[in-house]
């Protein structure tokens, strides 16, 4: 069982499924985290994350584990290495291949049938999971998440913006596993709201579903 939370980036949606999965002792799941370890792969692997065939045999020859807070290729630790901007840049272009939104997709049904999970992504409620109980659209200003990024990276908030406006738009308009809220998500916009504040509201949303 899966509480889905899709949004756009800097939405919150990291510090806000990690705090709605304490909550409720659930295992949170960043579905992210698992384009990105494709993203870093192809890098260093020297295959063009745009080319789809090289992307998905890429995403197709690794492990992707998670374990005690650290995202794990092929049992090797990289937790920090798949957050720098050319990997965040690599990611947005490896998912829009529909054969690595595939091995992706599977793994992470195969995970979340193994018992109660919260999952942050773009495609959780409408491609992974829709038939979950809960499903969240998470979203902010685009001004308030670009602000959230670069207070997480050290980057300069125009800088962040910018290509923030590149990866929504290449989010929103991709053909398969496009970003949209599903018709039974309900919108929560936390612009302006602090991250407990839509912990609560979450938790408080599944407590009534008789979820946890
Ligand atoms: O959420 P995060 O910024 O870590 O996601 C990295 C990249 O992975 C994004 O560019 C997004 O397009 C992609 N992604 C996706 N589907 C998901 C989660 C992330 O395509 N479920």
């Amino acid at each position: 069982m899966v509480i889905a939370i899709d949004g756009p980036a800097g939405a919150g949606k990291s510090t806000v499924a990690r705090g709605v999965a304490a909550e409720l002792g659930f295992t949170y799941l960043d579905s992210g985290a698992m384009y990105r370890c494709v993203a870093l792969t192809c890098l260093e692997w020297g295959a063009d994350p745009t080319a789809s065939g090289e992307a998905t045999s890429t995403a197709e020859s690794i492990e992707i584990g998670f374990e005690d807070g650290e995202v794990l290729i092929d049992g090797v630790p990289v937790t920090d290495e798949i957050r720098t901007p050319e990997v965040t840049e690599a990611a947005s272009q490896v998912s829009i291949h529909p054969g690595v939104r595939a091995a992706m997709v599977a793994e992470q049904q195969r995970l979340i049938a193994t018992g109660p999970y919260v999952t942050e992504g773009r495609d959780i409620g409408t491609v992974v999971a829709p038939d979950s109980p809960l499903k969240i659209f998470l979203t902010a200003s685009p001004e308030a998440r670009a602000e959230r990024r670069a207070a997480e990276t050290g980057q300069d908030v125009a800088e962040v913006l910018a290509a923030q406006q590149e990866r929504d738009r290449s989010d929103s308009e991709r053909e398969h596993g496009a970003l949209y809220a599903a018709d039974d998500a309900i919108t929560i916009d936390s612009t302006g709201m602090t991250a407990d504040q839509v912990v609560a509201e979450i938790a408080g949303l599944a407590r009534e579903r008789g979820l946890a």
